[in-house]
């Protein structure tokens, strides 16, 4: 059926909204929640997702990818239903919204799926944005945000963007002012990693090493500072994601990912949040660029990027 018929009048609502990286993770212990605390930077980057919003008569939320999307989709798992993330931020919209009207979702891939971007968060992210647009809804960032939180830990900082702290699951955000930019280059797995199988492995790695890991309460201050600055070779010293050697128990080859971006002259490498997306700092685009270039001739995905950039915004909106 076509999810469109019987649309007019129509509007689209267009968003994009970028994936992430986390300059630095520190995880807590498990809690009796199933949960864990975390202090994390997280650096929105110039990889975005994008969702076009059209209202439709026909009532309900239907979702599709679009064909223009850059990821090679083939076996790769995303949901249709109301297990998408960008189905579920529709759903919630539509609960307070007084004018919603039917909505279909079509989905631009550009960011990793299931690498530890948080794709799926900035497609929840943009159709929040999106059908607060659409329909009218008038929620202010600070509801909006209230929302992503629901949705998962990571929307609010796609709706956010820019440069921001996380601590308690990753969802209490405070900005930082970071005006400079870091130049980064993403290595795109072509397999997945399951963010839960990878906290899991991290307790289990950590019990049989007796080891009791800290409650994170603060980030440390030297990254925001080398963030502030600009400043590439002081950062890479004091990257750290304490899930990447979960990660690499789960995926081996991402040691060899990494180690392949240093040999080819990137500062410093570290997994991405939960993987199994590497990302490489260099000391400027032009390096990006190359870089990136380099590792294409060993056959890996990967593409130049540079952080801060901005959170969700409308791109464009249309009438039918
Ligand atoms: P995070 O870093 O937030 O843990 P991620 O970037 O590692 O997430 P996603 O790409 O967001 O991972 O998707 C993880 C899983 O969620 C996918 O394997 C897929 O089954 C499901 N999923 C739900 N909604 C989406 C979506 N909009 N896009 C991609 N995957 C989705």
């Amino acid at each position: 059926m076509n999810a469109l018929a019987g649309r007019f009048p129509a509007r689209t609502v267009r968003v994009k909204a970028p994936g992430k990286v986390n300059v630095s993770l520190d995880v807590g212990p498990l809690r009796p929640d199933g949960y864990h605390s975390v202090a994390s930077v997280y650096l929105a980057v110039s990889l975005y997702e994008e969702v076009a919003a059209t209202s439709t008569q026909t009532p309900g939320i239907t979702v599709s990818i679009s064909p223009e999307s850059t990821l090679d989709l083939d076996g790769v798992d995303i949901p249709l239903d109301e297990n998408n993330l960008a189905y579920r931020a529709a759903a919630m919209m539509a609960d307070v919204s007084e004018h919603a009207t039917g909505v279909h979702l079509e989905i631009t891939k550009r960011v990793p799926v299931a690498g530890g971007m948080g794709g799926g968060s900035a497609d929840a992210a943009a159709t929040l944005l999106a059908c607060d647009a659409l329909w009218n809804s008038g929620l202010s960032r600070d509801e909006l945000a209230h929302i992503a939180a629901d949705l998962g830990a990571d929307v609010p900082f796609s709706l956010l963007g820019g440069t921001a702290v996380g601590l308690g699951l990753g969802d209490e955000l405070s900005p930082a002012l970071v005006k400079a930019q870091t130049d980064w280059v993403l290595v795109a797995a072509d397999y997945g990693l399951a963010t839960p199988e990878v906290f899991r492995t991290l307790d289990r790695l950590r019990d049989a090493e007796g080891h009791e890991a800290a409650e994170p309460m603060a980030v440390d201050p030297r990254i925001l500072q080398a963030l502030r600055g600009g400043d590439a070779v002081a950062l890479s010293k004091v990257l750290v994601n304490d899930l990447q050697r979960a990660s690499i128990e789960l995926a081996p080859k991402l040691r060899h990912t990494l180690g392949r971006g240093e040999a080819l002259g990137a500062l410093a490498g570290l997994v991405s949040g939960s993987g199994p997306t590497v990302a490489l700092l260099t000391r400027s685009p032009a390096a990006a660029d190359s870089l990136a270039e380099d590792l294409r001739h060993y056959g890996l995905t990967a593409f130049p990027v540079h952080g801060p950039v901005h959170g969700a915004r409308i791109i464009s909106d249309t009438l039918l």
